[in-house]
């Protein structure tokens, strides 16, 4: 895996390129939100669109309306805060659809408590509001009924993407069963993401049992409570995983905690409008 500075498009020779269009909590002013673009050959992949995606898509030199693949992870603000603007440019300015990889228990989810307040009434037919479908073409992932945790799989061309459930919110939560819907994926069997979790030890020896994964993207927070994992408790995982661990989805008062990042042999902190790019396999 090497880091490339230059700027990202949804086409490339083959790489798999992981692109953090922001690198920040959910109240960063520092960083965008921890949104992801996947690239591989002539396939993309958005993988979640909060509040700041759109601008820090811009940054990148891509539009909104250039994303024609996108999946949810959960329903947090900086997660699905962008979706209202993806789908009404869809529909009013180029009348097209994205497609959108999501089982059916979390389409109910997604539009019923967050999308339906600002998309079922734009339009009106026969007495009818508009639906989720109409704004998106549905896919829908591939069970895995035999997987450790509950989670899915699917392809976008080359990508393959395999989703399992993690321990997100409320704080109070004991099992990622008992929580709300959140998930975590792999990308090619190469790259784990935690998606937004508290830490939770299960996790990784559960969804990587063979260790075999190149670079893990792991949630953090600098203090403790709450409802991710916190330095302090992804400190004690083995060194192991720690040393493919490049954190995410973390506070603005980073810069005070490089040095126990770098003691605790992590592989650093993922930086923001970065290219992130695994060879061809
Ligand atoms: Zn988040
Ligand atoms: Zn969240």
């Amino acid at each position: 895996m090497r880091i490339v500075n230059a700027p990202v498009s949804l086409r490339n020779d083959g790489q798999l390129w992981v692109y953090f269009l922001g690198c920040g909590s959910a109240f960063s002013k520092r960083h965008h939100q921890t949104n992801v673009l996947i690239v591989k050959g002539d396939d993309h992949l958005l993988v979640d669109c909060g509040t700041t995606c759109s601008g820090s898509l811009s940054l990148g030199g891509l539009s909104i309306l250039d994303i024609r693949n996108i999946m949810v992870t959960h329903s947090h603000a900086d997660h699905v805060g962008g979706l209202e603007e993806l789908i009404l440019m869809n529909r009013y300015v180029t009348r097209s659809k994205p497609r959108i990889f999501i089982t059916r228990t979390y389409q109910k989810i997604l539009w019923n408590q967050s999308i339906r307040g600002g998309a079922e009434y734009n339009e009106r037919h026969d007495g009818v509001g508009l639906r989720f479908e109409d704004y998106f073409e549905v896919v829908r992932p591939r069970r895995k009924p035999n997987a450790p945790r509950e989670g899915s799989a699917f392809d976008v061309g080359g990508i393959h993407v395999r989703t399992f459930r993690t321990r997100h919110y409320p704080e109070q939560a004991t099992t990622w069963q008992d929580a709300m819907y959140t998930i975590g994926f792999v990308i090619d069997e190469r790259v784990v993401f935690s998606g937004d979790t508290q830490f939770d030890a299960d996790m990784l020896p559960e969804i990587e049992p063979a260790g075999g994964a190149e670079a893990i993207f792991h949630d953090t927070q600098f203090f403790p409570g709450g409802i991710h994992a916190s330095l302090d408790q992804i400190s004690t995982l083995p060194e192991s995983y720690r040393s493919r661990m490049h954190l995410v989805h973390y506070g603005d008062n980073f810069d005070d905690k490089r040095g126990q990042i770098a003691d605790n042999g992590f592989a650093g902190l993922t930086e923001e409008q970065r290219i992130y790019e695994f060879p061809p396999e």
